[in-house]
């Protein structure tokens, strides 16, 4: 019976049985971990509070014929106050569904941890433009899984920067005034290159720490989006009840 001991966030919770639960836990060095909650949905029960959807803490876990159970978890923050508006719930939802086709449980990597306890950190606070924290956590997780988009410079010829560019959504490409006109391509102001070469490049420190609003995010929005979309082949449904309850 292996035991150990990790920090985690709740993405998703099954019911099971009369009072258990199963979660799934991102963790911080193991990816996804499916773990069994006995009577987790008991008020009563210790480990009732840390079993929720977004709920951090620090469990203990062990594996017992192949199925990981939760022994024990000390709730470090509930990220409750994500949860009284519709929008923001429903964005933190896409990014848990977004998590869980992206990251197994043999996936070791911790970016992915790190970006999602960022997202969701500024999402309970409530602080930061919804649109603004979509476009981070999209870009920034594309990078993560291998489909870093190449917009240091202009495919073509390596200009850094030119009043307006083109923004390939499929090739993840960027491209000046001058080379992107014939490419039939949604056409960007300098800002919104700025603010996506800062989502690629930043130290996560800084990721979050830029402002981008107007028509600039609107634009940022839509092609982080649909380039995520594209790196993954798949679309979310859960999206749909972020954009009612935004608008
Ligand atoms: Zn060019």
């Amino acid at each position: 019976m292996q035991k150990f001991v990790t920090d985690a966030l709740v993405l998703k919770t099954k019911v099971t049985g009369e009072s258990d639960l199963i979660v799934f836990l991102l963790t911080e060095k193991k990816g996804i971990v499916r773990a069994f909650a006995k009577g987790a949905r008991s008020m009563k029960s210790k480990l009732h509070a840390a079993t929720s959807l977004f709920s951090y803490a620090s469990y203990g876990l062990y594996e017992k014929n192949d199925v990981y159970h939760v022994s024990d978890a000390d709730l470090k923050e509930s990220f409750f106050d994500l949860r009284t508006d519709l929008s923001r719930l429903s964005l933190g939802q896409y990014f848990c569904e977004v998590i869980l086709k992206t990251v197994t449980e043999e996936t070791d990597e911790s970016t992915f941890y790190q970006l999602m306890l960022r997202s969701v950190y500024y999402l309970n606070q409530g602080k930061k433009d919804l649109l603004l924290l979509k476009s981070v956590f999209e870009l920034r997780l594309a990078v993560i899984a291998g489909y870093a988009p190449p917009v240091h410079a202009c495919a073509v010829c390596g200009t850094f920067l030119t009043d307006k560019m083109y923004f390939d959504c499929e090739s993840g490409e960027l491209f000046c005034a001058d080379c992107g006109d014939a490419h039939a391509l949604p056409e960007i102001p300098s800002a919104v290159v700025s603010a996506m070469r800062h989502i690629v490049y930043a130290s996560f420190d800084q990721l979050f720490a830029f402002t981008l609003s107007g028509q600039s995010l609107e634009i940022l929005n839509r092609l982080t989006q649909i380039y995520l979309q594209n790196c993954m082949q798949m679309k979310f449904s859960v999206l749909d009840y972020f954009w009612t309850s935004y608008r």
